[in-house]
Protein backbone atom coordinates (compact mmCIF):
# COMPACT_ATOMS: atom_id res chain seq x y z
CA UNK A 1 0.00 0.00 0.00
CA UNK A 2 1.68 3.41 -1.10
CA UNK A 3 2.31 5.62 1.79
CA UNK A 4 1.05 9.10 0.98
CA UNK A 5 1.23 12.98 1.91
CA UNK A 6 -2.35 14.44 1.59
CA UNK A 7 -0.97 17.90 1.07
CA UNK A 8 -2.23 20.85 3.13
CA UNK A 9 -6.30 21.56 2.82
CA UNK A 10 -6.59 23.84 -0.31
CA UNK A 11 -6.45 27.54 0.14
CA UNK A 12 -9.28 28.60 2.86
CA UNK A 13 -11.41 26.09 1.09
CA UNK A 14 -14.38 25.02 3.53
CA UNK A 15 -15.95 22.06 1.51
CA UNK A 16 -19.53 22.16 1.31
CA UNK A 17 -20.17 19.12 0.45
CA UNK A 18 -17.58 16.26 0.46
CA UNK A 19 -17.26 15.37 -3.61
CA UNK A 20 -16.02 19.28 -3.79
CA UNK A 21 -12.17 17.78 -2.34
CA UNK A 22 -12.27 15.08 -5.00
CA UNK A 23 -10.11 17.42 -7.56
CA UNK A 24 -8.14 18.62 -4.88
CA UNK A 25 -7.37 14.48 -3.83
CA UNK A 26 -6.73 13.85 -6.95
CA UNK A 27 -4.13 16.62 -7.67
CA UNK A 28 -2.38 15.53 -4.38
CA UNK A 29 -2.35 11.99 -4.26
CA UNK A 30 -3.48 10.80 -7.78
CA UNK A 31 -5.91 8.83 -9.61
CA UNK A 32 -5.16 5.90 -7.43
CA UNK A 33 -7.45 3.72 -4.63
CA UNK A 34 -5.58 4.77 -1.35
CA UNK A 35 -6.33 1.27 -0.24
CA UNK A 36 -5.73 -1.20 -3.55
CA UNK A 37 -4.10 1.23 -5.40
CA UNK A 38 -6.04 0.51 -8.61
CA UNK A 39 -6.46 3.49 -11.31
CA UNK A 40 -9.26 5.53 -10.69
CA UNK A 41 -11.09 8.35 -13.33
CA UNK A 42 -12.50 11.60 -12.36
CA UNK A 43 -16.16 9.40 -11.67
CA UNK A 44 -14.88 6.08 -10.49
CA UNK A 45 -12.84 7.82 -7.60
CA UNK A 46 -14.71 8.03 -4.34
CA UNK A 47 -13.96 10.37 -1.59
CA UNK A 48 -13.55 8.31 0.97
CA UNK A 49 -13.86 9.23 5.23
CA UNK A 50 -11.43 7.43 7.26
CA UNK A 51 -13.60 7.79 10.18
CA UNK A 52 -16.77 6.55 8.31
CA UNK A 53 -19.23 9.53 8.32
CA UNK A 54 -22.36 7.94 9.78
CA UNK A 55 -20.23 7.61 12.94
CA UNK A 56 -18.70 10.84 12.87
CA UNK A 57 -20.86 13.18 11.33
CA UNK A 58 -18.83 16.29 12.77
CA UNK A 59 -15.58 14.57 10.42
CA UNK A 60 -18.12 14.31 7.14
CA UNK A 61 -16.37 17.49 5.58
CA UNK A 62 -12.58 17.82 7.60
CA UNK A 63 -9.95 17.53 4.56
CA UNK A 64 -7.79 14.93 6.86
CA UNK A 65 -10.45 12.58 7.46
CA UNK A 66 -10.50 12.19 3.41
CA UNK A 67 -8.76 9.52 1.18
CA UNK A 68 -9.98 8.51 -2.41
CA UNK A 69 -10.93 4.84 -2.81
CA UNK A 70 -12.36 2.73 -5.29
CA UNK A 71 -15.84 1.58 -5.35
CA UNK A 72 -15.60 -1.88 -3.78
CA UNK A 73 -12.97 -0.69 -1.24
CA UNK A 74 -14.88 2.36 0.14
CA UNK A 75 -18.32 -0.09 0.10
CA UNK A 76 -16.14 -2.43 2.29
CA UNK A 77 -14.69 -0.61 4.50
CA UNK A 78 -17.87 1.64 4.72
CA UNK A 79 -19.52 -1.42 6.74
CA UNK A 80 -16.66 -0.97 9.99
CA UNK A 81 -16.20 1.15 12.83
CA UNK A 82 -12.99 2.88 12.99
CA UNK A 83 -10.60 2.40 16.05
CA UNK A 84 -7.69 4.13 14.25
CA UNK A 85 -4.85 2.66 16.08
CA UNK A 86 -5.93 -0.89 15.05
CA UNK A 87 -5.11 -0.56 10.91
CA UNK A 88 -1.87 1.33 9.67
CA UNK A 89 -2.69 4.16 7.42
CA UNK A 90 -1.33 4.80 4.22
CA UNK A 91 -1.33 9.02 5.52
CA UNK A 92 0.36 8.21 8.43
CA UNK A 93 2.52 4.91 8.80
CA UNK A 94 5.01 3.77 5.65
CA UNK A 95 2.24 1.14 4.86
CA UNK A 96 4.62 -0.56 2.43
CA UNK A 97 6.72 -1.96 4.96
CA UNK A 98 3.11 -3.73 5.85
CA UNK A 99 2.88 -6.20 3.26
CA UNK A 100 4.92 -8.04 0.39
CA UNK A 101 3.28 -8.68 -3.25
CA UNK A 102 3.89 -11.65 -5.55
CA UNK A 103 1.76 -12.23 -8.82
CA UNK A 104 -1.01 -10.19 -7.71
CA UNK A 105 -1.41 -11.44 -4.19
CA UNK A 106 -1.10 -9.36 -1.51
CA UNK A 107 0.73 -10.83 2.26
CA UNK A 108 1.44 -9.97 5.01
CA UNK A 109 5.23 -8.76 5.91
CA UNK A 110 6.62 -11.44 7.62
CA UNK A 111 9.43 -9.75 9.19
CA UNK A 112 6.98 -7.80 11.31
CA UNK A 113 6.25 -7.61 14.59
CA UNK A 114 3.41 -10.22 15.86
CA UNK A 115 1.36 -6.86 16.78
CA UNK A 116 2.35 -5.32 13.53
CA UNK A 117 1.48 -8.47 12.08
CA UNK A 118 -1.94 -8.48 13.63
CA UNK A 119 -2.40 -4.82 12.92
CA UNK A 120 -1.37 -5.63 8.84
CA UNK A 121 -3.65 -8.15 8.63
CA UNK A 122 -7.01 -6.18 10.42
CA UNK A 123 -5.71 -3.66 7.64
CA UNK A 124 -5.85 -6.00 4.66
CA UNK A 125 -9.82 -7.08 5.80
CA UNK A 126 -10.88 -3.58 6.15
CA UNK A 127 -11.16 -3.13 2.60
CA UNK A 128 -11.08 -6.71 1.74
CA UNK A 129 -7.47 -6.84 -0.40
CA UNK A 130 -7.30 -10.80 0.39
CA UNK A 131 -10.55 -11.58 -1.24
CA UNK A 132 -9.81 -13.49 -4.68
CA UNK A 133 -11.72 -16.23 -6.29
CA UNK A 134 -12.49 -18.84 -3.24
CA UNK A 135 -12.52 -16.42 -0.58
CA UNK A 136 -15.91 -17.04 1.40
CA UNK A 137 -16.30 -12.91 1.11
CA UNK A 138 -15.50 -12.69 -2.53
CA UNK A 139 -17.80 -11.37 -4.62
CA UNK A 140 -17.69 -12.04 -8.78
CA UNK A 141 -17.80 -8.12 -8.97
CA UNK A 142 -15.14 -7.63 -7.34
CA UNK A 143 -12.31 -7.61 -9.87
CA UNK A 144 -9.60 -5.98 -8.09
CA UNK A 145 -7.32 -9.07 -7.70
CA UNK A 146 -7.66 -9.61 -11.51
CA UNK A 147 -6.00 -6.02 -12.38
CA UNK A 148 -3.25 -6.36 -9.58
CA UNK A 149 -2.38 -9.63 -11.71
CA UNK A 150 -2.51 -8.49 -14.73
CA UNK A 151 -0.84 -5.50 -13.73
CA UNK A 152 1.86 -7.61 -12.09
CA UNK A 153 2.39 -9.43 -15.45
CA UNK A 154 2.97 -6.13 -17.31
CA UNK A 155 5.50 -4.98 -14.80
CA UNK A 156 7.82 -8.22 -14.94
CA UNK A 157 7.54 -7.77 -18.78
CA UNK A 158 8.87 -4.51 -18.27
CA UNK A 159 11.62 -5.91 -16.02
CA UNK A 160 12.57 -7.86 -18.34
CA UNK A 161 13.14 -6.02 -21.48
CA UNK A 162 14.89 -3.74 -19.80
CA UNK A 163 17.55 -6.45 -18.59
CA UNK A 164 17.83 -6.76 -22.59
CA UNK A 165 17.80 -3.43 -23.93
CA UNK A 166 18.62 -0.81 -20.83
CA UNK A 167 17.93 2.55 -22.20
CA UNK A 168 16.93 5.94 -21.03
CA UNK A 169 14.31 6.16 -23.26
CA UNK A 170 12.68 2.78 -22.28
CA UNK A 171 13.04 3.73 -18.39
CA UNK A 172 11.43 6.42 -19.14
CA UNK A 173 8.42 4.57 -20.89
CA UNK A 174 8.11 2.00 -18.19
CA UNK A 175 7.59 5.12 -15.85
CA UNK A 176 4.85 6.14 -17.97
CA UNK A 177 3.36 2.57 -18.26
CA UNK A 178 3.54 2.92 -14.29
CA UNK A 179 2.15 5.81 -13.61
CA UNK A 180 -1.19 4.98 -16.23
CA UNK A 181 -1.44 1.02 -14.88
CA UNK A 182 -1.62 2.29 -11.27
CA UNK A 183 -0.36 -0.25 -8.54
CA UNK A 184 2.34 1.74 -7.46
CA UNK A 185 3.67 -0.96 -4.83
CA UNK A 186 3.83 -3.80 -7.40
CA UNK A 187 6.08 -1.95 -10.20
CA UNK A 188 8.34 -1.15 -6.75
CA UNK A 189 8.23 -5.28 -5.79
CA UNK A 190 9.00 -6.30 -9.27
CA UNK A 191 11.59 -3.85 -9.71
CA UNK A 192 13.37 -3.68 -5.96
CA UNK A 193 16.81 -4.32 -7.12
CA UNK A 194 17.00 -1.34 -9.89
CA UNK A 195 17.20 1.53 -7.34
CA UNK A 196 16.97 3.79 -9.98
CA UNK A 197 13.61 2.72 -11.50
CA UNK A 198 12.66 2.94 -7.21
CA UNK A 199 13.23 6.18 -7.12
CA UNK A 200 11.86 7.42 -10.57
CA UNK A 201 8.43 5.46 -9.36
CA UNK A 202 8.27 7.36 -5.83
CA UNK A 203 8.62 10.16 -7.89
CA UNK A 204 5.73 9.74 -10.85
CA UNK A 205 3.29 9.55 -8.41
CA UNK A 206 1.92 12.10 -7.03
CA UNK A 207 1.85 12.48 -3.18
CA UNK A 208 4.49 9.31 -2.53
CA UNK A 209 5.89 9.53 1.00
CA UNK A 210 9.56 10.44 0.37
CA UNK A 211 10.19 10.31 3.99
CA UNK A 212 9.22 6.35 3.84
CA UNK A 213 13.03 5.40 1.84
CA UNK A 214 16.38 5.74 3.05
CA UNK A 215 18.83 7.30 0.43
CA UNK A 216 19.16 3.84 -1.11
CA UNK A 217 15.29 3.56 -1.17
CA UNK A 218 15.22 0.88 1.17
CA UNK A 219 12.01 1.50 3.43
CA UNK A 220 12.41 2.74 6.60
CA UNK A 221 9.88 3.41 9.55
CA UNK A 222 8.03 6.55 8.87
CA UNK A 223 8.95 10.03 10.95
CA UNK A 224 5.97 10.42 13.86
CA UNK A 225 4.01 6.41 12.46
CA UNK A 226 3.21 3.65 14.45
CA UNK A 227 5.14 1.40 11.13
ZN1 LIG B 1 -9.59 0.09 -3.97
Amino acid sequence: MRPLIRGEKPNNKDFQNYGEAKPYLIENIGKYCSYCEIKLNHSSAEVEHIKPKKDYPSLKLKWKNFLLACKNCNTIKGKTDINLSDYFWCDLDNTFRAFTYSNGFIKINDNLTEREQEIAKNTIELTGLDRVPGHPKHSRKDTRWKERQDKWGIAEKSYNNLQQNDTESLREMIVVLAVESGFWSIWMTVFSDDKNMLERFIKAFPGTCKDCFDQDFNTVPRPGGAL
